[in-house]
């Protein structure tokens, strides 16, 4: 598990040995900070038959493994939407007796993506669940949950971990530390950063320093950065927003205010589909060679 997670993992396990563990509980936090990992650690350690919880080699702990549990019902999806039907399914499950003679656990990854359906359908089971029933529930934007539902579970708030615990990370599993500011590109989260490096794909943070320094130098014109970069429109535009954060930080520049907060602006406009964006990028980047 992230070594960032295991206090608030510990504490948990600790409350529910002494049964005062909430029946919904809702992970709050960034994203890639680890919130699904928390949730699949602790449903293991719930549904484990060993004093250990989570020890890797009860019978319930290798269904798990396996993907094949019937106690536990997990809800992901890659769709813009969770729907009635996924809920209804996994409730209709917990309801019945477990088939394990233990715990039941639904984690619902996402969760603020439920429709509205979804939403009132998990209401019920929040409210009056059957017992031994749990619920986990993770999301990047609670906000989004309706407050009936917000108000049912306990909400948990998941921590990036700070700068030097997410270097000694890094490190421990083979990467190399970033600077202050790389980590701060990635969301301040060391698994971003990771998933990055590790993606072939994607222009990297170092690509970015060095479109910069030659916008600055006048090597590069903001025309062509643009191009180069449109596949990658969002992420660059963050990184160029967090780039003028730090110059307004440093120099309390209100042009560097400026210049973010139209970083920020534009990452929203660049979530409708259809817009130029490269077009975006040339005025975000514009800004750069004025220096
Ligand atoms: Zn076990």
């Amino acid at each position: 598990m992230y070594p960032w997670l295991s206090s608030l993992y510990t504490e948990l396990v600790g409350r529910y040995d002494a049964s005062k563990l909430h029946h919904g509980l809702l992970f709050m936090g960034p994203r890639d900070v680890g919130k699904g990992q928390l949730s699949e650690q602790l449903a293991k350690a719930l549904l484990c038959k060993s004093e250990t919880k989570g020890c890797d080699t009860c019978k319930s702990c290798l269904l798990i493994k396996a993907g094949s549990h019937p106690d536990l019902h997990t809800i992901t999806t890659d769709k813009s939407q969770i729907g009635v039907d996924a809920v209804r399914l996994a409730i209709s499950k917990v309801n019945q007796t477990s088939q394990l003679s233990g715990n039941k656990v639904i984690i619902i990854q996402t969760v603020e993506l439920m429709s509205e359906s979804a939403s009132n359908a998990l209401l019920k089971t929040l409210e009056e669940p059957t017992p031994n029933t749990y619920l986990l529930m993770t999301t990047n934007e609670p906000q989004r949950l309706l407050p009936t539902i917000l108000s049912r579970c306990e909400k948990l708030l998941v921590a990036l971990p700070n700068f030097e615990q997410s270097c000694s990370w890094l490190e421990s599993i083979g990467v190399i530390a970033p600077t202050k500011t790389a980590l701060l590109a990635h969301g301040s989260s060391p698994i971003t950063f990771k998933n990055e490096l590790e993606d072939p794909e994607t222009k990297g943070f170092d690509e970015f320093t060095e479109t910069l320094r030659k916008l600055k130098s006048g090597n590069e014109t903001a025309n062509r950065a643009a191009l180069q970069w449109q596949s990658e429109a969002t992420k660059v535009t963050n990184w160029l927003g967090q780039y003028w954060i730090e110059e307004y930080k440093k120099n309390k520049n209100t042009k560097a205010y400026g210049n973010y907060q139209a970083c920020l602006s534009s990452a929203k406009r660049l979530n409708h589909p259809g817009l130029n964006k490269s077009l975006i990028l040339n005025t975000l980047f514009g800004e750069i060679t004025c220096l």
